[in-house]
Formats: C-alpha cells, structure tokens, sequence
C-alpha cells in the first residue's frame, strides 16, 4: 500500500473517530433547528467512507475517495447522504495520486463548489458551505505560499470552526432551518459545525504523521 493511501485511511478513521466522539453533540445542534438526526446521519456515511478505505485491494487515493464518495451517494440520508458524496467524488476527481498541499486544497476547492453547487447554497445562507468555502479559500493561500499539508488543512480547520460558530449570526435561506427563519439565531449550523469537526480531526492526523517521520509540525 502507498504511503498515500495509507494517510488517507489515517485521516480517515480520524474523522470517523471525531464524529462518532461528538455524534451526539451534533444531533442536539440541529434538534434546535431542524430534526435532531445529523450526528447520526454523518456517523452512518462515514460508516460507508471507512468500510470504502478498509476493502483497499491496491485502490488508489482517487479511486478510495471515488468508491466512498458513491457509496455514500446511493445510501440515501437526507440532506446529508448525496451533499457529502458528492463533495467526495469531487475530492476524488482533483486528488492525483499523491495528494500534496496544493492538491489538498485543490480538493477542498472542488468539495465546496460542488456541495453549493448541487444544493443550491450559497455563503451565507447558513449550511455546510458556509465553513467549506472560506475553508477552501485559506488552504489555497496557506498551499500557495508553501505550506506542508498539515498546516494547510490546519488553517482551513481553524477557519472553518471561526465560520461554524458565525452561523449562529446567520437566518436560514435552505434546508430545515429555513423554515425557523429567525427562532434559529444563537443555534450554529450543525452541517457547519460537523465540516469543522472533520477538517480539525484530518488536521491532527496530519500533524501526528507528520511529526512521525520528523517533519516539521506546523
Ligand atoms: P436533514 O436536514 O435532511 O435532516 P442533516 O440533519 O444531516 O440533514 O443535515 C443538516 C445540515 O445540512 C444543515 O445543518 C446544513 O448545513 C446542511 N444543508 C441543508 N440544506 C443544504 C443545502 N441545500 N446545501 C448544503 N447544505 C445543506
Ligand atoms: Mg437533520
């Protein structure tokens, strides 16, 4: 197997981790906005995401995140199920098979414009893009001026958590919570929040193998 490919499973299983650690926390957000499942809904998908990286079989990153991204998509799931395959398969189309910084952000790029792209949503309307978009944009400039992979997924993490928590500012245009319009101020966006949750797990994960084979951490 790759080196990879094996990152891949790593962040992976990082993230499967971090939504299962916070899958409940996620369903209470969007109890007080829409209908209290997004923890269980994400933990479900990422089910399918790891049961996808675990088979392997010599797959490469691109065909990993293809294969999840599929899986995910033919699973159902509200909201959830086709927006997140959808922001996989769009990862697997810019990956190349040795994802580095600036193919990394090039992943987040195409995950966000896809995600607004297939749901109609644009920043500020109070989903998942509104914490993938400006995410997207920092890894372009942290990838740009030479960032490692794991400070440019640290810095869209950190972004993504600064814009998850700004939702809570924001009235609903899409989704459940449109229909709440200003009863769901003060309450972040669950979508936004899980799209945090899993970029500051992948960025640990990145981190750790980082320092692992004596990189420099960021
Ligand atoms: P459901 O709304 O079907 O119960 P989830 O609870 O899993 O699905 O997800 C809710 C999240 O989906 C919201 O917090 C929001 O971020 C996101 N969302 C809803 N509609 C859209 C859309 N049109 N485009 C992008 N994300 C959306
Ligand atoms: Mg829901």
């Amino acid at each position: 197997m790759s080196e990879d490919v094996q990152t891949l499973r790593d962040v992976i299983r990082a993230v499967g981790a971090a939504l299962r650690r916070d899958e409940q926390y996620l369903c209470d957000l969007d109890a007080a906005v829409g209908d209290g499942d997004h923890g269980l809904t994400m933990v479900r998908c990422w089910d399918l995401v790891e049961r996808e990286a675990d088979r392997g079989g010599g797959a490469s990153v691109s065909e990993i995140l293809e294969r999840a991204g599929r899986a995910v998509l033919t699973a159902g799931g509200g909201a959830t199920g086709p927006l997140l395959g959808t922001a996989l398969m769009a990862a697997a189309a810019t990956s190349a098979d040795a994802p580095g910084p600036d193919r990394a952000a090039a992943m987040l790029v195409a995950a966000a414009s896809e995600v607004s792209r297939r749901g109609g949503a644009l920043a500020g309307d109070r989903t998942r893009v509104d914490a993938l978009a400006p995410a997207a944009v920092v890894a372009l400039q942290a990838a740009a001026s030479g960032a490692p992979v794991a400070e440019v997924v640290a810095v869209a993490a950190q972004v993504a958590e600064d814009a998850a928590r700004a939702t809570a500012e924001y009235v609903a245009r899409v989704g459940r919570a449109a229909r709440l319009g200003e009863r769901a101020l003060g309450h972040p966006d669950p979508g936004a929040v899980s799209v945090a949750i899993a970029l500051r797990a992948a960025a640990e994960c990145l981190r750790d193998s980082a320092k692992s084979v004596g990189e420099e951490a960021p």
